[in-house]
């Protein structure tokens, strides 16, 4: 069958799953569950899916939250990225739910260019998008060694076939000091806290000498026990970003270097650890994410080239991107003004106009699935994954 057909055929057959889709996403946008507690929300894409003649593994990668559902038995292997976590108090702030839903609707729609056109589709649901890093899991347990192909549609305030995204690497601290009475004996006392504000102040002036699209920002989790006690013990979390892993290596170097010249100078011992859930930068393949674009244009909508000015964060399909072909594009649901992460965000994603984005998002995935399968298509990805 040609090309135009079967697009034609996976538009019709996301028209056709209208209803059960929007009710789906409302469903798991009025029952948010936080990362890796996403019991409901995974159950009920992966039973969607099971209904639809998917194959579906639960609890995989040692996640109870993720799984993988398989349509076809053959290579290629096409990966749709399902996250579904929510944000505390505000919900789905971030449009997850979207995310999910059209997911699952790309999948089965693309049944039939399976079984057209051979290869296979694989739902991968990526619970903890939020902060917990899900997919880094995923990758170390190999999830991902099979497919040769992995993408992913979040809402936002436009529609871009490529969303870049920052490398993040997370440091915990704490300073180590001694207690005294504040104001009887301060000579006795090691204060923890004034090392800890001597290491932001540091940091402050760092920032003014780094890379514009790098990011250094942090909160203090413990500043002392009570203002009359010199505060013995501190403590603080921080988030270093940036564009490439080169750079963040410098980076974690420097901003370490704050907390180790605070240390002395106020004589607390510093104890710190880099968490192991490091977010990789977003290696978009240009190739897929033309495709991408076409369809989305196709739709009748608007495309726009990613603007960094928008914002850049940082994500775990950065460390899918790293291993596999990929895209992380995004839809819009709200006006360019809206601000991602609010409860604002939070209405739009369960608004008409977040309907029709995960109807449009989910046609665009299942019409580039069919661009995947044409002969030649897969080795021009590949080939420039490979060539980095
Ligand atoms: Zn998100
Ligand atoms: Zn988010």
């Amino acid at each position: 069958m040609e090309i135009e057909k079967l697009k034609l055929l996976v538009k019709d057959s996301v028209k056709s799953q209208k209803e059960q889709l929007i009710q789906l996403s409302l469903n798991i946008h009025d029952n948010p569950e936080l990362g890796f507690t996403e019991e409901k929300a995974s159950a009920w894409l992966a039973d969607y899916l099971a209904d639809n003649g998917f194959h579906v593994e639960r609890g995989i990668a040692g996640l109870a939250t993720a799984f993988r559902a398989t349509y076809g038995q053959e290579s290629p292997r096409i990966a749709l990225l399902a996250e579904y976590d929510a944000l505390p108090k505000i919900g789905h702030g971030c449009g997850h739910n979207i995310i999910g839903v059209s997911a699952v609707g790309a999948a089965v729609a693309s049944r039939f260019v399976i079984d057209q056109l051979g290869g296979s589709i694989v739902v991968m649901g990526t619970p903890g998008e939020e902060g917990l890093g899900g997919k880094i899991d995923m990758v170390k347990a190999g999830t991902f060694k099979e497919i040769d192909v992995a993408m992913l549609v979040h809402p936002n305030t436009r529609n871009v076939p490529n969303e870049e995204f920052l490398a993040c690497s997370t440091l915990e601290v704490e300073f180590f000091g001694k207690p005294a009475h504040a104001a009887g004996q301060p000579d006795k006392g090691i204060n923890a806290l004034d090392a800890i504000i001597l290491a932001f102040t540091s940091i402050n002036s760092l920032r003014q000498h780094i890379r514009g699209d790098a990011r250094i920002h942090g909160i203090i989790t413990d500043g002392g026990e009570a203002p009359n006690i010199v505060p013995a013990h501190s403590a603080a979390v921080f988030l270093v970003r940036a564009l490439d892993y080169d750079y963040l290596a410098e980076l974690r170097d420097r901003v370490l270097n704050c907390f180790t010249g605070a240390s002395t100078a106020s004589g607390a011992r510093l104890e710190y650890r880099w968490r192991d859930r490091t977010y990789a930068p977003m290696k978009n393949n240009m190739t897929l994410a033309g495709l991408f674009k076409q369809n989305l244009q196709s739709l009748g909508l608007q495309v726009e080239a990613f603007d960094p000015h928008f914002g850049l964060g940082s994500t775990d399909m950065g460390n899918v991107s790293q291993e596999v072909p990929g895209i992380h594009a995004t839809i819009a649901i709200a006006p360019p003004e809206a601000l991602i992460h609010t409860p604002e965000f939070a209405a739009a994603a369960a608004s008409q106009a977040g309907h029709k984005g995960l109807l449009d998002a989910a046609k665009a995935l299942a019409m580039t699935v069919v661009d995947i399968l044409q002969p030649g298509t897969l080795d021009k990805i590949k080939q420039e994954f490979y060539r980095g």
